[in-house]
């Protein structure tokens, strides 16, 4: 998210808007104000909150908040360059350049809200702190503060913002950590690998991501079933928790043992 925004930054707030929308019914959340009102600001250029993007007017008025979800895509398409046929939501700038959201498959998921910035304040209010830069302090009182298997408590939001299901498969096992194991019970030099784990793995996303790089390329252990463990070799194993599958590797992160799926018998740790 954070490449996005850095791409998008710039060329966002270069011309003011010429026609807000259109945007499909279940991707647009609010309705007052209306999207219109947008036309003829300028925006200040692109903000990240956690995985939502924001693009504050430059009056200061209004914010325009875009969360994508998985499959959601943000396009800055230049003056005459093709674009879907319909996107999910468009902003369209004078001279012609547009910010275009797509969504894969047929579930809209991607939300934009259009908020004055109380409201987009209240909004935000329920995230936690920024994942990355957290440090092991930080990090040990949060995780501390409840018993949760790590990687449902790394995927909350209102605990920790910015990490998503792929990158906790990925930061666990840089981490060498179990995705079942009991945050409470980390000690203090796995709350200290974590935290390292937490910034290596989100600096070298954001690093791949800024150069393109394809999901392949970019993930060790997530959708890796049965490829080798790039440690140790070992094969990388899944297991359903919850609605998620979990990638790992059995050697580095769970001593060897396979973790069973949760619905089926009890939590190995
Ligand atoms: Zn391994």
């Amino acid at each position: 998210m954070e490449a996005w925004r850095r791409q998008l930054d710039d060329p966002v707030s270069a011309f003011p808007i010429a026609k807000a929308g259109p945007a499909h019914i279940a991707t647009l959340k609010t309705y007052d104000p209306p999207l219109a009102t947008l036309e003829g600001r300028r925006l200040a250029g692109a903000e990240r909150r956690a995985k939502r993007l924001l693009f504050p007017t430059e009056d200061g008025e209004l914010v325009l908040l875009v969360h994508l979800m998985t499959a959601g895509r943000l396009k800055y398409l230049g003056a005459g360059e093709k674009g879907p046929k319909t996107p999910a939501f468009q902003l369209q700038f004078e001279g012609g350049a547009r910010l275009v959201l797509t969504e894969a498959g047929a579930k809209k998921r991607a939300g934009v809200w259009l908020l004055t910035p109380a409201a987009a304040e209240a909004e935000l209010a329920h995230l936690g702190p920024e994942a990355l830069g957290l440090g092991p302090e930080r990090l040990g009182e949060l995780v501390r503060g409840e018993s949760r298997r790590l990687h449902s408590l790394l995927r909350d939001q209102r605990v920790l913002a910015g990490i998503g299901r792929a990158w906790a498969n990925e930061i666990l096992h840089e981490a060498r950590l179990s995705p079942f194991a009991l945050s409470k019970e980390l000690d203090d030099e796995e709350v200290e690998r974590l935290a390292a784990a937490i910034d290596s793995e989100l600096s070298r996303g954001l690093e791949l991501r800024e150069r393109g790089a394809a999901d392949d390329k970019t993930y060790r252990v997530h959708k890796k079933l049965g490829k080798p463990c790039d440690i140790c070799g070992t094969s990388i194993a899944q297991v359903d928790f919850d609605e998620h599958t979990i990638f790992y590797c059995p050697q580095c992160q769970t001593g060897g043992r396979l973790l069973k799926d949760r619905r089926l018998s009890k939590l190995l740790r």
